[in-house]
């Protein structure tokens, strides 16, 4: 048996444990890696040995094979230096043989440096889950690592630093967990917005429930800023969504810090469906879920590819995505809210107080073809954004309220919403069309309206159930355990705006 030191590897976010084992034999000095690696891992025989002999250290003589068990699954990228260099160092009686408990991850330099990797906080988060104690990371990881609850992490510099440890000439320093856990104040909120309520009450229902919505309206009347104002309504992260979302963002490689604020994407309608779902050699998550528990911003969605909207459709449906690549798989989740925003025509000034429309009929039609479909049908609500003249943005217009007030309301609706849905809490958006019905006791002015809408404006069965769980949010926003007309009548308004902007209405 060679000597052995443990590791992670992730498909998609599910962790396995790695198993690096160094075996030496008698022979002419040769060295090769076996289990599946890919370039990156093969390339890393060249970077651990240039490491070690910076640190003053040699390869084994003879012929050395380098394990990575399970064989079956795919291992990749570079975090596998630093379990490799350990276990090649204890083959030679270097330092005592690896804790079976403690995992191993990180790139080497080759001034015998440890360093930062893609998916550093993701391998470690797994480490946890794996059921090992405690896990050896690189320092540069250190900042963001302190928020991991699962797992002791202690960090380490440098190869020479890490043999003076089990000489026990030092001691790796030991990551408490970070208690610093404030979310800072998002960038925009609703108080650099004046006027626009309609659009604000509606965006106040989406973030209350979980809705989807689009916005329609000419450019330049803040689609984007009302957008970006959804992540200020939405409460701060619970700690396991925080372990999630920091893991997706690590694997994509935009970690800067720890997530504590729900994610905001705005991806542009050029991209393509590898960065939008997810892909490339290593299977990085895409757009969809790095927006998961938060929000992803599709600004001018007529002008993204058509193919690429509608593999949006299952995400939206089931919240994970699931891609697959030679060998590789991996699910990840995508629990997202979807805004999107949209011009009413080409030019985009069709309903402007401002300047006429230049579009002829038969363009606009065509434009608000390239709107409806699918994805329309999974969206919740519409919201029409208008012009607001100067003379209201310069000073408060009439009801304006302060940013505070919305976040107090959405706070209070998912209060009640948790209240109700019990241990598991459960999202008005996220319940299953039983849920809803037996949530939802409708009143005859309710039975009515959704009946008129049924057969005058053909609201179809998935349109119902959407509706109703729109209601429901409006009554959790107004505090009444009562789902009454006045709410439906609110919702199916709402719901009417995606038929009217898409030419179906
Ligand atoms: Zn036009």
């Amino acid at each position: 048996m060679g000597t052995q030191a443990l590791s992670v590897v992730l498909e998609g976010l599910r962790a396995r444990r790695v198993i690096v084992e160094v075996a030496v034999q008698r022979g002419l000095p040769n060295i090769s890696v076996v289990g599946l690696p890919d370039a990156a891992v093969r390339e890393s025989i060249d970077r651990v040995r240039a490491a070690l002999a910076a640190a003053g250290y040699g390869l084994p003589r003879g012929r050395v094979t380098i394990s990575l068990a399970p064989a079956e699954v795919r291992k990749t990228g570079s975090s596998f230096d630093l379990p490799i260099a350990v276990a090649l160092l204890a083959a030679q009686g270097e330092i005592p043989a690896p804790r079976p408990d403690q995992a191993y991850i990180g790139e080497l330099g080759l001034d015998g440096s440890v360093r930062t990797t893609r998916g550093i906080l993701a391998l470690t988060i797994a480490a946890g889950q794996c059921g090992f104690k405690s896990c050896i990371i690189p320092t540069q990881s250190a900042r963001a690592a302190s928020h991991i609850t699962s797992v002791r992490v202690k960090t380490v510099g440098s190869i020479s630093e890490l043999v003076e440890s089990t000489q026990g000439r030092r001691d790796l320093p030991s990551l408490s967990s970070s208690t610093e856990n404030t979310p800072r104040p998002t960038a925009q909120n609703f108080d650099s917005l004046q006027g626009l309520e309609e659009a604000k009450r509606a965006l106040t229902i989406v973030a209350a429930g979980g809705h989807h919505l689009l916005m329609v309206g000419p450019p330049g009347t803040g689609k984007t800023s009302l957008a970006q104002c959804l992540t200020s309504l939405l409460p701060p992260l619970e700690p396991t969504a925080q372990h999630e979302v920091s893991a997706l963002w690590s694997l994509g490689g935009q970690l800067t810090d720890w997530m504590i604020q729900p994610p905001f994407r705005a991806p542009h309608h050029s991209a393509s469906a590898a960065s939008m779902l997810g892909g490339g050699p290593q299977l990085q998550p895409g757009d969809i879920s790095l927006a998961h528990r938060g929000v992803l911003f599709l600004d001018e969605i007529a002008e993204f590819r058509r193919d690429v909207l509608e593999q949006l459709r299952q995400p939206l449906e089931e919240g994970t995505v699931r891609l697959s690549r030679a060998l590789a798989r991996a699910e990840y989740p995508a629990r997202f809210q979807l805004v999107c925003a949209a011009n009413p025509c080409p030019c985009g000034f069709r309903g402007d107080s401002l300047k006429a429309c230049t579009c002829s009929p038969s363009q606009v039609e065509r434009y608000q073809q390239r709107l409806s479909g699918p994805l329309l049908d999974r969206i919740d609500m519409a919201v029409w954004v208008p012009r607001t003249s100067l003379s209201r943005t310069n000073q408060p217009s009439q009801g304006f309220r302060s940013a505070d007030y919305y976040v107090r309301q959405v706070r209070n609706a998912r209060a009640a919403q948790r209240a109700r849905t019990g241990p598991k809490p459960t999202l008005n958006s996220e319940l299953s069309a039983v849920q809803i019905r037996a949530q939802v006791r409708l009143d005859l002015q309710s039975r009515t309206l959704l009946a008129q809408a049924e057969s005058k404006s053909g609201l179809s069965p998935r349109g119902f159930v959407r509706t109703l769980r729109v209601a429901r949010t409006i009554a959790d926003l107004e505090g009444t355990q009562k789902v009454t007309g006045v709410h439906v009548a609110e919702a199916l308004q709402l719901r009417a705006g995606i038929q009217h902007w898409t030419g179906q209405g």
